[in-house]
């Protein structure tokens, strides 16, 4: 189906940053799948855990024990917040289960009156039609049939608004702690902590799409941990499959009372392929020093970045982000200069607020950096010529 505005251009193999078509061109991968190739691309690690797991066992079903789900589970539990993991196949799954986790729990506690979940203008949980409904955006509502009840929209990073949002009928406050896909808007460590607060007092539950920012993305495991809280509910996919679909849904022991036997469920949800990948992937990322590299190369990327700022004041107002999430802001279409780095075999990944998002895979090296620095100052220099070409035609 047309769903796609894709790139003409099909990659036949990739290793690390570097992707390859099947003429042998190099690009680099500052995209990441969309920040999913969290150990970039065919790590060695993932590429043994992932044939290993295939010549064993694919598919059983969630009607039986599953062995890499529960080693996957314990870790996770044994690293975040969480006591309980429910594994599911992508982010929309996972915020899905999140915001089912969060009624089911005020209803088994009694308050079945608090269904309603606040979440924030620009904000992406995914395309079922219920995580449209809980961002909100009008421009992916259209057309399908009436709105899913049950979210109040207030702007991001405004905690008077969602004070004043929260009522007798609230269940829960959803948001990313970093909006990604709506252009790298990063709540601030004071936002967080004074919702976590707010959350508290008024007897409702936190839940943190951690999508896009989980799994190290953020420099730390889970970005939440830059603000030293924690949520009670939190959706993982993305880096945590490191290529592989997988998603997982995490919660406190409290908040996860109401997902009873038979409550919700999922047929491929923690396969045994997808969960022997995701535990390598976690591992990897667990493994001391992992993210301090990340923070260390993020100040490199950064440095890099603000001398394009210096550089291009006429195409970059603004370069913002948390770890290597990064967003600059643009003065033409994102898609512009998307189109611009495609030339220069550089891979960039466009975003909402005229962003265009850095999201190299979090191994990237330091030569890969300076070499997608250099990539990206051509991508402009060859914009702003064509920009002066125009004003001179
Ligand atoms: N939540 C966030 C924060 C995301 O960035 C995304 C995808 O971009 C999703 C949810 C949806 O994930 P998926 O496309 O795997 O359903």
């Amino acid at each position: 189906m047309g769903t796609y505005a894709r790139q003409n251009i099909v990659f036949a193999r990739g290793e690390g940053a570097w992707l390859e078509t099947s003429c042998g061109e190099r690009y680099l991968d500052f995209g990441s799948g969309v920040a999913v190739n969290a150990l970039g691309h065919a790590h060695p690690r993932l590429v043994a855990a992932l044939t290993a797991q295939a010549g064993q066992l694919w598919h059983t079903s969630n009607l039986y024990r599953v062995a890499g789900q529960e080693k996957l589970a314990e870790r996770l539990v044994e690293v975040t917040f969480a006591d309980k993991v429910f594994f599911c196949n992508s982010g929309a799954e996972a915020c899905e289960g999140a915001i089912k986790a969060a009624r089911r729990y005020h209803f088994v506690s009694g308050n079945p009156e608090r269904w309603r979940i606040v979440t924030c203008t620009g904000a992406f949980h995914g395309r079922t039609l219920t995580t449209l409904a809980a961002a909100g955006n009008a421009k992916y509502l259209e057309g399908f049939g009436p709105e899913a009840p049950g979210f109040d929209h207030v702007p991001f990073g405004d905690l008077e608004a969602i004070r004043a949002a929260v009522g007798p009928e609230t269940a829960a406050v959803m948001l990313e702690p970093v909006q990604g896909e709506g252009g790298v808007h990063v709540g601030s460590a004071d936002y967080l902590r004074g919702l976590r607060a707010l959350c508290d007092e008024a007897g409702i539950l936190l839940v943190l799409d951690e999508v896009q920012t989980g799994v190290g993305r953020s420099g730390k495991l889970f970005s939440h941990e830059w603000a030293g809280i924690t949520p009670d509910i939190m959706a993982i996919a993305k880096g945590i499959g490191g290529g592989f679909p997988l998603g997982a849904v995490l919660a406190t022991e409290r908040a996860a009372t109401g997902l009873t036997p038979g409550m919700h469920g999922s047929t491929f949800g923690g396969n045994p392929l997808a969960t022997a990948v995701g535990y390598e992937v976690l591992d990897a990322v667990l493994e001391p020093g992992f993210l301090d590299e990340v923070q260390r190369k993020t100040l490199r990327l950064r440095q890099g970045l603000a001398q394009i700022q210096d550089q291009f004041p006429d195409l970059v107002s603004e370069v913002r982000g948390q770890g290597l999430l990064v967003g600059i802001k643009v003065k033409v279409a994102p898609a512009e200069v998307v189109a611009s780095a495609l030339s220069e075999k550089l891979l960039l990944v466009g975003a909402g607020d005229n962003v265009v998002r850095i999201l190299p895979p979090l191994v990237v090296a330091d030569d890969e950096i300076a070499e997608g620095i250099g990539r990206l100052a051509r991508a402009l220099t060859r914009l702003s010529q064509s920009d002066v070409s125009k004003s001179q035609s």
